[in-house]
């Protein structure tokens, strides 16, 4: 099956002068979060979730993309009335960190756009200075999965294959923020699991602001449950 690397959501939430990267093979993350919709196991790929639903098209791809076959599926998507260029996919973007890195610059050589990652910003566990790079490459805005207040919430929730995971999102945000990038940190409400105790919206609020998130890039995101239907 032949996923897509440029792909778009034209909802009335989301505006369409956004074009959205992916650049991850495999759906590969380093969390595993409880509320996770990718598809989990081989049996699960091609029933996509409501991410590839809005996608409209399956964001499986076998091998990591190159930052030529990137550019090429942005030059044959772009608008003209493009303002934007999101790295998101499904998984995690900054596995890919070198080719995101390079790309980047290609992409604020060659157009005048917005430039956006989202994140699950544990990327300091794999990389060092990360924040630092993305910002001389040309990262204008990133969106990190924050989704918690301390390290036994965030482990409940998050599963991370680093131990030291939620101590360096926290230190990513905050390098992140040192380096001008527009930062926004997100937290997933309305999923509930009883054997996990979830912190509240003013417990988030709180911690976020702690690490120097500004009151208006705090994000409720509501949980939406993975759905089955939708083939390719
Ligand atoms: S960080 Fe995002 S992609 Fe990774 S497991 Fe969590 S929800 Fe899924």
């Amino acid at each position: 099956m032949k996923g897509t690397i440029a792909y778009r959501f034209e909802t009335p939430t989301y505006p369409g002068n956004i074009l959205y990267l992916n650049l991850i093979s495999n759906y590969s993350c380093t969390n595993s979060c409880v509320f996770c919709g990718r598809p989990k196991s081989r049996k699960e790929i091609g029933q996509p979730n409501i991410y590839e639903k809005k996608a409209g098209s399956s964001l499986y791809l076998e091998k990591k993309p190159t930052v030529k076959q990137a550019l090429n599926a942005i030059a044959a998507k772009i608008k003209p009335t493009d303002n934007e260029i999101a790295i998101v996919g499904l998984g995690e973007p900054l596995l890919n960190f070198l080719t995101v890195e390079k790309l980047l610059t290609e992409i604020k050589r060659k157009y005048s756009v917005k430039t956006r990652i989202d994140t699950n910003g544990t990327i300091r566990c794999i990389f060092k200075n990360p924040a630092q790079r993305l910002a001389k490459a040309g990262l204008d805005e990133i969106r990190i999965s924050l989704n918690a207040v301390s390290k036994k919430e965030y482990d409940k929730l998050c599963n991370p294959i680093f131990p030291q995971a939620f101590e360096e999102l926290q230190k990513f945000i905050k390098d992140c923020i040192k380096e001008s990038i527009e930062t926004k940190a997100s937290f997933v409400e309305d999923f509930k699991r009883k054997e996990i105790k979830q912190s509240g919206r003013k417990e988030r609020e709180k911690f976020a602001l702690s690490l120097g998130i500004k009151k208006k890039n705090i994000i409720f995101r509501k949980f939406m449950k993975p759905i089955k239907v939708w083939g390719f």
